[in-house]
């Protein structure tokens, strides 16, 4: 047996998350030299960089991006700040981005204003040509970072011993996870899944298998699980750094679905709490939340659902109607400006961007065209053949499935 008993590591991301974090109600952006005295991580650029304004960035993004043409694409993750998304050829969640780029093979350069797994997940299903960037190498994501390869292959192991190598469980990987993991499904006869589609991709999982091994987030697997009519006794959280991830053979012999001990930084700050406030201010409000939100909060909210059915049901609401949003605060700012007849806040009351996202300053996004002006691919994200290969086959199981 692998397990072996660790100090626990909080990923980076996890401990800066709140770095951003603040009360007024706008998120402009500052000069880099400005933002970058936050005490996170931030990757190194050259010095001139640091200190231009917002105008003159504007500037030089318009003139990159008009003499690179159709070489280049553009891609925004929802979640980005405002200044960045502008100038995205394409908006979207991290799939629906990966798909845009690869149809557009004209494209030599993927910039992707969005974190690295995204990234990855571009490069994975991108023709060979194509290369991809990340504006800021600093940009990861804390959830992903809560799986490493080295702690799932260990609590893989352990699983395969005590449940047999048979039948006896299948990777279900949310797209919030390293390239590895993806690649991890496809070898092992598993599935990758979205917040859109996570309930299919589970039943998919189950005509196939007895058990589940959900990653990386627990809450996304909790939540889905209690929608196909599992109970919470059918599921057991699986914490890396205790032996057996903290179970007993028998405990996971029985059950059925083995939850990653990950979460989302961002939406786990949702409360019950904060739904009630909203409800006691406007007692005809409507709550929506992301299924990354916490089981309480999911239960308690009107309605749950991925990013874009958050969008699409906030964008196709009669005029008037009120809603407190549980997801990403950009997101959330962005609907309540192209939505002006309608009430639109976030359910949290500091103001807290996904700290990994907000570091795309458009500083980065300027320095890396300027390195293409001048042939130079910085930030260049790349994945191995093989993990790409069998990524790609847990991808399309994702696809046959939507
Ligand atoms: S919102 Fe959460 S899951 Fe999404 S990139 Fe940020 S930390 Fe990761």
């Amino acid at each position: 047996m692998a397990t072996r008993t660790k100090e626990p590591v909080i990923p980076v991301t996890e401990i800066e998350h709140s770095a951003f974090c603040r009360t007024e109600d706008e998120l402009p952006s500052k000069s880099l030299a400005e933002e970058s005295k936050v005490n996170i991580r931030w990757q190194r650029i050259p010095t001139e960089y640091l200190h231009l304004s917002a105008d003159e960035l504007d500037a030089r993004i318009h003139e990159a991006r008009e003499r690179l043409g159709d070489r280049v694409t553009v891609l925004g993750h929802h979640y980005q700040r405002e200044e960045v998304i502008k100038y995205a050829d394409f908006q979207g969640d991290s799939y629906l981005l990966s798909k845009n780029a690869a149809s557009r093979p004209e494209a030599d350069y993927i910039v992707f204003c969005g974190v690295h797994f995204m990234a990855e997940t571009a490069c994975i299903l991108c023709a060979p040509h194509q290369k991809v960037i990340l504006p800021n190498i600093t940009a990861g994501c804390s959830m992903a970072d809560m799986a490493p390869m080295d702690d799932v292959m260990d609590a893989w192991d352990d699983m395969q011993d005590v449940l047999g190598n048979h039948g006896g469980i299948l990777p279900v990987a949310y797209m919030n996870t390293i390239a590895g993991l993806k690649s991890l499904c496809g070898r092992h006869g598993g599935i990758i899944c979205t917040s859109s589609n996570a309930p299919a991709a589970l039943k998919w999982a189950y005509e196939r298998g007895e058990r589940v091994l959900f990653l990386p987030d627990q809450h996304l697997g909790r939540n889905t699980g209690l929608k196909l009519g599992l109970s919470l006794d059918d599921m057991v959280v699986w914490n890396p750094f205790k032996p057996l991830g903290g179970n007993t053979p028998e405990k996971l012999r029985k059950a059925k679905m083995v939850l990653w001990q990950g979460h989302c930084s961002v939406h786990t700050r949702f409360t019950v709490k904060q739904i009630e406030t909203a409800r006691e201010r406007y007692p005809d409000i409507k709550v929506i939340a992301h299924p990354e939100c916490v089981m309480e909060v999911v239960q308690a909210a009107d309605m749950n659902g991925s990013t874009e059915f958050i969008r699409k049901t906030i964008n196709e609401a009669p005029a008037g109607s009120k809603w407190a949003v549980g997801t990403e605060i950009s997101l959330v700012n962005r609907l309540a400006k192209q939505n002006p007849d309608k009430t639109i806040f976030c359910l949290d009351p500091v103001v807290c961007p996904c700290s990994t996202m907000y570091r795309i300053h458009p500083a980065y996004l300027s320095w890396v065209l300027d390195g293409l002006l001048e042939g130079e691919v910085v930030n260049r994200i790349t994945v191995d053949d093989e993990t790409q290969r069998y990524s790609r086959i847990a991808l399309e199981r994702m696809l046959e499935v939507v």
